[in-house]
């Protein structure tokens, strides 16, 4: 049952999830589907988006953005949007999740899943984790961020956040709460990309992509540290729309982060990664 709808940008929405009173079994990083059959309300968007495509919508995923040791399941959505001439289709379920969906309301969630998981043992391959996210990439990765703060007191982290402009930030506040209860221990930087003078929000945030740099300036141990990079990458959509026009898709904040850290020298065993399409 959603027990609270938190509006976090104009576009994102925590559903805070209330399941019975056992204790759910889920490692932070992991994420739980969502079908859309299940709602009433897209019945009939479901069946003619299923008809145009011609399969079987399937279930979406959302990775959870509390952590196992919080009291609540959460996820956090970020509605996706129709663009005419660039999007194939309407989004089907984001939509719903995020602007329709209100405290009382039942859903049917399954899970929890994946492999983009806090590792156990972190504490024994490093001492700095530097989270690299963009977008609603940040959900499992603030998950993990709680979660080893609270229970691996020796590891110390790096969170490189991206977005378009300062509204689109999520968890904002949470971040500059657990940053000032844990200045020691994390370091919280966001890149704007699409905001003039990004400085007025204060030091740590900065202007443009995530680059060679940055990443430079903020790992200054590249071989010692764990990396994990969430956000958008190059999706079956970009390449099948690259294909018709014979060019290859462009590189999106995935690969371009990938490359970064590969040029800064981060081992690949040493970087975990989760894409969102
Ligand atoms: C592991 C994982 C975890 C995720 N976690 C989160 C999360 O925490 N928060 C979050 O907000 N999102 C998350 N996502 C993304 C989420 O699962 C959905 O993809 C997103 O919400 C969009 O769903 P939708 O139903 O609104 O849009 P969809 O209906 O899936 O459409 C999305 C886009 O794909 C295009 N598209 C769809 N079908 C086709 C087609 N046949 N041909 C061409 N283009 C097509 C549409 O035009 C549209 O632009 C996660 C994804 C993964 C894989």
């Amino acid at each position: 049952m959603v027990a609270d709808v938190v509006i976090e940008t104009p576009d994102t929405t925590t559903l805070v999830l209330f399941t019975g009173n056992d204790r759910l079994d889920y490692s932070a990083g992991h994420f739980l589907t969502i079908d859309p059959h299940q709602f009433e309300a897209l019945e009939r968007f479901t069946a003619f988006l299923e008809d145009l495509k011609g399969k079987r919508e399937p279930p979406r995923a959302y990775s959870m953005s509390s952590a196992p040791h919080e009291r609540y399941l959460a996820v956090t959505v970020k509605e996706e949007r129709y663009i005419s001439g660039v999007t194939k289709f309407p989004p089907l379920l984001s939509p719903m999740l995020v602007k329709r969906t209100v405290r009382g309301m039942r859903l049917v969630v399954t899970g929890f899943t994946g492999p983009y998981t806090l590792a156990a043992d972190v504490d024994k391959q490093t001492d700095h984790v530097v989270h690299i996210c963009a977008g609603s990439g940040s959900v499992p990765n603030f998950s993990m961020l709680k979660f080893a703060l609270v229970h691996h007191p020796y590891v110390r982290h790096t969170f490189i956040y991206s977005n378009k402009t300062w509204d689109d930030v999520i968890y904002k506040d949470a971040l500059d709460k657990l940053a000032a209860a844990h200045a020691n221990r994390l370091t919280v930087i966001h890149t704007l990309t699409r905001d003039e003078n990004p400085a007025v929000y204060g030091p740590s945030v900065r202007k443009g992509r995530v680059n060679d740099a940055l990443l430079r300036e903020m790992i200054p141990s590249p071989t010692e540290c764990v990396v994990y990079v969430c956000g958008p990458g190059i999706s079956k959509w970009d390449i099948a729309a690259a294909e018709q026009t014979g060019t290859r898709p462009q590189p999106r904040f995935l690969e371009s982060v990938l490359a970064e850290l590969n040029a800064i020298g981060v081992p690949p065993k040493r970087i975990k990664r989760e894409f969102y399409g």
